[in-house]
């Protein structure tokens, strides 16, 4: 789950983490009365959205007025921000951040991230940071910095302070900086986050460290435990066929293919997204049923697949361990019915129950194409699909 840049500082600034003061708005009245508030000469104007990259969309407004604060706010406020990590359908902007503006000196780059290969978390950090970080990745990777962060070590305040030195942060800041480091990966860690960014770290001319940006990205499986994240989390930035899956506890997450999948287990959703992909096809969407899915699970699933226009073909293939064979074939046949369906599908079945499954779907009335095997199966909605 994501969190807005406003939000994001609100938790860094709860564990000592230096930011700038700044007041959210969802209007332009409430942006002068927020620069007001604030009172400093010059307001920054932070478009909130789930998507970084609004420095370059403009995004970001400096004002140096009230008048100038009201304008930016009116420009921004119900703008579609389309920047390289919206697609190109973009976000409407909706909140702003009014921030206190910084004298900037230097902009740096910080972040922590799960790193999969080692299974540890590891602090990234460049004195590269600002808006083109992504090609400093690709073109001098070697002014990137890592440290592996023992589990039960924690960050050491050594590790903190060698980030600061191979960053370049001036000599007498290093302590500062090296401050920043420590309270950033003990959010991370208490709030189960699984990347922060920070991006850009500042220096500013009158010597403070601080986060001019945050971005974080928490482990959706250990939210239960955070109610005040969950509090945190804006539908109105979420994939809506994402929050209706997320209702009925199916993994789901829509891709930009035209194959719709339905399938159980994750290993079998992924072979099953491979497979369609060998033969030319793109899926629409990873989906995993799970092991005990109910007959109304699976019917909400299809549904869900059902609503996304840019499915013109649908593949079901179920393994039937725990799940029932004729479970599915229920819930695709109450789904199918209810919604209609209007593009070709093709199943494959094979496990518990398979025959009774096959004759409830044969026995539908439904135009159904059956496969005898994954590859037979994906081979035959690649080419349905054209
Ligand atoms: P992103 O482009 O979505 O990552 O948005 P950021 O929050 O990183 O802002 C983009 C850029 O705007 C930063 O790299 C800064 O150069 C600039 N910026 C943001 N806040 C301030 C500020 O308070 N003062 C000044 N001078 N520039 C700012
Ligand atoms: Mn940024």
């Amino acid at each position: 789950m994501n969190i807005h840049e406003y939000q994001g500082k609100q938790l860094l600034r709860q564990y000592g983490v230096a930011v700038s003061k700044g007041i959210v708005a969802f209007s332009p009245e409430e942006a002068v009365k927020a620069a007001k508030e604030l009172g400093s000469s010059v307001i920054v104007v932070k478009a909130q959205i789930h998507a970084g990259g609004r420095g370059k969309a403009g995004g970001v407004k400096i004002a140096k007025n009230l008048d100038e604060v009201r304008e930016y706010a009116k420009e921004l406020l119900g703008k579609v921000l389309v920047t390289h990590q919206t697609g190109p359908e973009g976000k409407e902007v909706k909140r702003l951040l009014i921030e206190e503006g910084s004298d900037i000196k230097k902009e740096y780059y910080v972040g922590l991230v799960l790193d999969r290969a080692t299974s540890r978390v590891t602090l990234m950090g460049s004195e590269e940071g600002g808006m083109d970080v992504e090609e400093v990745a690709a073109n001098t990777p070697e002014k990137i910095f890592y440290e592996e962060i023992d589990p039960v070590a924690g960050l050491t305040g050594f590790q903190a302070r060698r980030m600061a030195f191979n960053m370049n942060i001036p000599a007498k800041l290093v302590n500062k900086a090296a401050k920043f480091m420590l309270g950033l990966y003990q959010v991370y860690i208490e709030k189960d986050a699984s990347i922060v960014e920070i991006n850009p770290l500042v220096v500013t001319t009158d010597d403070n460290v601080l986060a001019l940006d945050a971005k974080f990205n928490f482990d959706g499986n250990a939210l239960y435990r955070h109610n005040d994240i969950i509090e945190m989390r804006d539908y109105d930035e979420e994939d809506p066929k994402e929050i209706e899956a997320s209702k009925y506890d199916l993994s789901y997450i829509s891709l930009d293919g035209n194959i719709g999948c339905m399938v159980n287990g994750a290993g079998l959703a992924m072979a099953t997204m491979d497979t369609i992909s060998y033969y030319g096809g793109s899926p629409a969407n990873f989906l995993d049923v799970g092991g005990g899915a109910t007959a109304e699970k699976v019917t909400e699933a299809f549904k869900i697949i059902l609503s996304d226009s840019n499915v013109k073909g649908i593949f079901v293939n179920i393994f039937g361990g725990i799940m029932k064979c004729d479970v599915i074939a229920e819930g695709v046949i109450i789904a199918a019915k209810e919604v209609g369906l209007t593009v070709p599908l093709v199943v494959r079945l094979e496990g518990t129950n398979v025959d009774l499954g096959k004759k409830l779907l044969n026995e539908s009335g439904l135009n159904i194409i059956a496969a005898d095997s994954m590859a037979d199966g994906a081979q035959k909605i690649v080419k349905l699909v054209g």
